[in-house]
């Protein structure tokens, strides 16, 4: 990649207000001949930088390393945007960026200084699992709401001892102001207990006690900062396979916690940013490209990648310690379930799964699960936003009413504007169980207690049978239904403060479309306060609807229909039962249960079902991922033919792709050539949408561009062919993303619609 000028933004909390940080970013900046400003405001300390990557990112690691001695950094965000062309240093005075809003920290990993005195055997701390100070622990996950005052923590119900409150009261100590400053005398302690709930253990020994059980095989539950883990040896094959069974998942990769950074490199390819990223305090899950791993098999089942975190508290550093080898560290849940918090539920949602639980007596005040990144042509990628992130805002550029976005179906999350301020909740998970939408309903009541604002309106999805959507109806207040391809477009442009007119690119597997059909392979022309579908992927049918998310045969099936009607059985009709062949002949036939769609994400599973012969998964894109690992395997810049229909829209045939592909599977091309190419040509199909659209502004989004080898590539060709592409940075370009793009899009709505009544 070329090294063009860029801008990057730092938003930075923690204790780095009145210590001589100012000067030093200065300092520095001026060193580093980077063009910047600072500014500090209640939400943080903001840095903007202009200057060449490289230069950039030694910013950041020497900001790290020579801060000033009394600053320290809790959490420090970046986001790389758009170069407005800075020409020297400057200090601006803190803006007013729209209302005062509380400052609510993410739960921040366990500080050096802090990780040093549970080692210490002469600290009164020493292996004390609840250590923490201003720069570190918990803070979201116990932070609890109260009508007309300042917000409590669940640390309320300890006193702190007198040597606590010597330090908490004392502004020249690391734990001045600490709210869950605690230690072995006053705070809370561990309890190891059976699947009774009998106590077998407390205080350290459970904790040795809980390692013996994970290092002889067994199925521990841990309580942990935002609910529970599921933790097992992720050596033992019998231990993991076990998990998998009670867990009832069969194959969606297990994520890993490693005794230490030195063993992830031995077992992973880690680059700079990834490195940054493992040990930062927000201490994500990280997907790391496998190298030579001893984890069992069943922990990532054909994955060419590893989800792998740190030790993000005392409690995880002390048994971590004491086992030296990765486990296997799961949601605390049954499938699809939200995560589990409290200890007494644990042992009815998770009898029957876990064999133990350390267990303590700190109460999560509200579930936060582990977020997920991938790193992305050196910058962060959030594929899941939850522990270290949320609720920190999006900072807009206009100002918004306050607005609720209560997002889509899967993977869902809401937001609440206040002011430039847009709030994204935490993960919540697919509102598929009871309990899951329990928890969204949950998160709405807190957001609005938590941030003390009543929406003005609601926006959600377009699609009548969403549960979000029905929510947002019942709520009683005015709603504004947002497609849900454009919410993915505008979370997109937010994130990277782009203005339209914008060339949206939203590909993924489902959304409603305005015409009452699945789309999913949309192009969206955004102009101010309204889009238009500029192009889209053919459609094809779907034999039984959503049967097909799990089913890629059928997509097969679909999209071969589609191109050779009947004769698709000649080629696919092995795949079926002769039941089956009747059945779905039938549906395609009459156009029953089979709707209309112009889904990337199936398109993707048909081409994966006639590639590699995947034609059952457990979970959406499964077969999608698999065909990415393939592309991996091999370099080439081969692509298939495909056609750019003329139209309003334009309709992107893929036809003469799906033709090549058979042919070059009748004659035992190699799947990773097939693969690799089919990439390129949808990369060459959006290369070719964008000059029809003329535009330069391409923003990227959906959960296909969750894909590494796609993102990067169709960055590369746009910005090649001319245009500026944006991508997906802090929010993901998942469905956890869309909450924000409807906020933004029922904003906008509000704006024109004043604008009319005022004209
Ligand atoms: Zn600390
Ligand atoms: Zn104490
Ligand atoms: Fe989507």
């Amino acid at each position: 990649m070329s090294h063009s000028v860029q801008r990057l933004r730092l938003v930075i909390r923690g204790a780095v207000q009145g210590v001589g940080f100012r000067p030093f970013v200065y300092r520095l900046a001026t060193e580093l001949g980077l063009r910047s400003w600072v500014l500090n405001s209640v939400q943080g300390v903001f840095i903007e930088l202009e200057g060449e990557p490289p230069t950039l990112q030694r910013f950041v690691k020497r900001l790290y390393v020579e801060k000033p001695p009394r600053a320290s950094i809790q959490s420090m965000e970046q986001s790389v945007l758009e170069p407005v062309g800075y020409t020297g240093f400057e200090i601006r005075h803190s803006e007013h960026t729209g209302e005062k809003t509380t400052l609510i920290l993410p739960d921040l990993a366990t500080c050096p200084d802090c990780v040093r005195e549970i080692f210490d055997p002469t600290n009164r701390r020493y292996r004390y699992p609840f250590t923490n100070c201003t720069n570190c622990g918990p803070r979201y996950s116990i932070i609890e709401p109260l009508p007309y005052d300042h917000p409590n923590t669940t640390m309320k119900a300890f006193n702190m001892c007198a040597r606590c409150r010597e330090e908490y009261e004392n502004p020249l100590d690391r734990r001045f102001h600490a709210q869950p400053n605690a230690c072995p005398e006053c705070g809370p302690h561990l309890e190891l207990w059976n699947e009774q709930g009998g106590v077998l253990a407390q205080h350290d020994t459970a904790l040795r006690r809980a390692a013996e059980a994970i290092r002889e095989g067994h199925i521990v539950a841990i309580k942990g900062l935002g609910g529970f883990h599921l933790v097992a040896d992720a050596r033992n094959e019998q231990a993991v396979s076990t998990l998998r069974e009670r867990k009832r998942r069969e194959e969606k990769p297990f994520a890993l916690m490693y005794p230490s950074l030195h063993l992830v490199r031995v077992h992973c390819r880690v680059n700079e940013a990834e490195e940054r990223v493992l040990v930062s305090p927000e201490s994500p899950i990280v997907l790391l490209r496998r190298e030579q791993d001893d984890v069992a098999p069943s922990v990532a089942p054909n994955n060419l990648f590893l989800g792998v975190m740190l030790p993000y508290t005392p409690l995880h550093h002390l048994l971590m310690h004491e086992l030296g080898f990765p486990i296997v560290a799961t949601s605390g849940n049954q499938s699809d379930e939200p995560i589990c918090t409290d200890e007494h539920e644990a042992l009815q949602r998770l009898a029957g799964i876990a064999d133990l639980f350390l267990v303590h007596n700190r109460p999560i005040a509200r579930h936060v699960d582990d977020s997920v990144v991938r790193v992305l042509m050196g910058r962060e990628l959030l594929l899941r936003r939850a522990r270290g992130y949320a609720p920190l805002p999006v900072l807009v550029k206009e100002p918004l009413p306050p607005l609720l976005g209560v997002g889509a179906h899967l993977k869902n999350t809401v937001a609440l504007s206040i002011g430039r301020q847009v709030f994204i909740s935490q993960h919540i998970g697919d509102l598929e169980t009871p309990q899951a939408l329990q928890a969204f309903r949950r998160v709405i009541t807190d957001v609005k207690a938590l941030w003390e604002h009543q929406p003005q309106a609601v926006a959600c999805d377009l699609h009548p049978d969403y549960l979000s959507t029905q929510t947002a109806y019942q709520m009683g207040y005015s709603v504004v239904p947002i497609q849900h391809h454009a919410a993915h477009v505008l979370s997109c442009m937010a994130e990277n403060e782009v203005e339209p007119p914008v060339l949206g690119i939203s590909w993924d597997g489902t959304g409603y479309g305005t015409d009452g059909t699945v789309w999913g392979g949309e192009f969206l022309l955004v102009t101010t306060a309204s889009f238009e579908r500029f192009a889209h992927l053919r459609p094809f049918r779907l034999p039984g609807g959503d049967r097909a998310v799990k089913e890629p045969r059928r997509s097969a099936l679909g999209v071969l229909y589609e191109l050779l009607g009947e004769r698709a059985l000649e080629v696919v009709g092995h795949l079926f039962t002769d039941s089956e062949r009747r059945l779905l002949l039938h549906m395609l036939r009459q156009g029953i249960h089979s709707p209309v769609t112009t889904s990337a994400g199936r398109l993707f599973d048909a081409v994966a079902s006639l590639v590699h012969g995947r034609q059952v998964v457990n979970d959406e894109g499964q077969a999608a991922m698999e065909l990415e690992f393939l592309a991996h395997r091999v370099r080439s810049d081969e692509a298939y033919p495909f056609a750019l229909l003329d139209g309003c829209p334009y309709v992107l045939d893929w036809s003469p792709t799906v033709q090549a592909i058979l042919e070059d599977v009748r004659s035992g091309v190699e799947p990773a050539q097939i693969a690799v190419r089919f990439h390129n040509t949808l990369v060459e199909m959006m290369v070719a949408v964008a000059r029809r659209a003329g535009l330069e502004r391409v923003a990227l989004s959906g959960g296909c561009f969750q894909n590494a080898y796609l993102t990067e590539r169709a960055v590369r060709r746009l910005s090649e062919a001319g245009f500026r592409p944006c991508w997906h940075q802090r929010v993901p370009p998942n469905d956890g993303g869309i909450a924000l793009g409807q906020v933004v899009g029922a904003g906008w709505f509000y704006t024109n619609a004043s604008h009319e009544s005022r004209g």
